[in-house]
């Protein structure tokens, strides 16, 4: 949790998160007012822009002044309503024309003479997220407003279910490279970034599949990311872990296997000691809990950046052991050891991190290994298992998987299509032990709605 809040921390943004009665549009608005700086100076909006990722559309409208605001959600038809308190257009402000897939078209008028309306048009609801950013170089105010498209059968579905249940696990998976940046070559040119990409599907098909684990790929396509965003990504999701895939090339093509990695213990106190620098600097700081490093002295700080950092790798080695362990029943490792170097992607992170080396294009059978899809899936698998494993033994408080080792079994709803035998070999039981723990008839006749205790055993297959 410390980590969540550490990324979470930023010193120059607020960010409001939606809550869901707002997705269901019973609450209206938020207003959040920050505290101008000179009073009665009439705010500027100056521009709006309007950039689609590849799970959000963000649109961020700059002013000259910190502004008062109030952002909403109108239905039928879909719209976003952004009212600037005490602001004018700037001389040369003008509405951009924008035809998304989200958004379908900006409006925006003057309102009560003294406020300013921005209305984005939307092709389908969405919920958003608002995000204040104080001027940054040249860059003025901004209110970034983030829509991200509401599924809409999951929120029925979740209108019937009761409402307290234990959130998934989530796990960021993070296929590298990607776009420009082709990675490792193999031979006929085979690119890391599409196998990366393949294996990390792969993987969120089996972690997506598990009861309690919910998966967001950092990248979901063939185009570059920063590492910045990756790690943005997996915090906007909540992430509880973030797992790299990469493959890997060597000059020497006899060198082969597949390797994890967990940040070296160099470069975990390279980190500590930038952290503590920037908070010397006056700098950006991350905070833990309420309580940023600004707030208290330096020994405390350093005590509170060591705690966090040491906590962060023990549960990365923990991860890594598990994945590792994973793998070396199904693929050919490098060596049957953890890797540790201070690989920048696990450094930045503020979760438990590994990063996975698939295995070597530059050797010719792992480079066959790698494009085959049969072996991409395995690969996957011993992943996917190796990431259950550690979580079973590591998970965090108010998750199903948590309930579920401390029930000693799993509730499961019966879905349609859904047969016995089918859910037994979802969760690696038999049909008689599903028989026998829920008192079913040997017709094996199952109703949808009906729900089942699937015991839940030590993490095995
Ligand atoms: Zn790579």
């Amino acid at each position: 949790m410390e980590s969540r809040d550490w990324a979470g921390a930023q010193k120059s943004s607020i960010t409001v998160n939606r809550s869901r009665a707002t997705r269901l549009g019973i609450l209206g608005a938020v207003a959040a007012v920050f505290a101008a700086a000179s009073v009665g100076a009439a705010n500027q909006i100056v521009d709006i822009r309007h950039h689609e990722g590849p799970d959000a559309t963000r649109v961020v409208v700059s002013t000259t002044e910190v502004a008062s605001f109030k952002v909403f959600r109108l239905d039928n038809p879909d719209r976003v309503v952004i009212d600037l308190f005490n602001t004018r257009p700037a001389r040369n402000f003008s509405v951009p024309a924008v035809d998304g897939r989200m958004v379908e078209g900006v409006r925006s008028s003057p309102r009560r003479r003294t406020n300013y309306r921005v209305v984005l048009d939307l092709r389908q609801r969405a919920d958003h997220r608002e995000q204040v950013l104080a001027p940054d170089g040249p860059r003025a105010h901004r209110l970034v407003i983030d829509l991200y498209p509401v599924d809409e059968e999951k929120e029925l579905t979740t209108g019937v279910v009761p409402p307290a249940r234990d959130r998934d696990i989530i796990v960021a998976v993070d296929p590298g490279h990607g776009g420009r940046h082709p990675g490792a070559v193999g031979a006929g040119g085979v690119y890391e970034k599409t196998i990366v990409l393949a294996i990390a599907r792969e993987l969120r098909r089996e972690l997506d599949a598990l009861p309690g684990f919910r998966t967001v790929l950092t990248r979901d396509g063939d185009y570059y990311l920063d590492l910045r965003p990756r790690f943005q990504i997996a915090d906007r999701a909540g992430a509880d872990m973030f797992i790299s895939i990469h493959a890997n090339a060597f000059r020497k093509s006899s060198i082969n296997g597949a390797e994890v990695y967990v940040l070296s213990a160099r470069g975990a106190s390279r980190e500590t000691a930038k952290l503590l620098a920037d908070r010397e600097g006056g700098g950006e700081a991350p905070g833990f809990g309420p309580v940023s490093l600004h707030d208290v002295d330096a020994s405390v700080a350093r005590i509170m950046v060591d705690l966090t950092m040491d906590s962060k790798r023990n549960k990365s080695v923990l991860l890594g052991e598990a994945v590792l362990g994973a793998l070396a029943g199904t693929v050919k490792l490098r060596k049957e050891h953890l890797y540790e170097k201070a690989f920048q992607v696990l450094r930045s992170a503020s979760l438990p991190s590994i990063l996975v080396e698939a295995g070597y294009l530059s050797n010719p059978g792992d480079l066959r290994r790698l494009t085959d899809r049969a072996h991409q899936r395995r690969v996957a698998q011993a992943i996917a298992k190796g990431i259950r494993d550690y979580a079973y033994m590591n998970a965090p408080d108010g998750t199903l998987v948590a309930s579920m080792v401390e029930a000693g079994a799993l509730r499961y709803v019966v879905k349609r299509g859904d047969t016995l035998s089918e859910i037994a070999s979802r969760y690696r039981t038999s049909t008689r032990i599903l028989r026998h723990r829920n008192d079913l008839p040997s017709s094996d006749r199952i109703l949808v709605g009906q729900i089942l205790f699937i015991p839940f055993g030590k993490a095995s297959g």
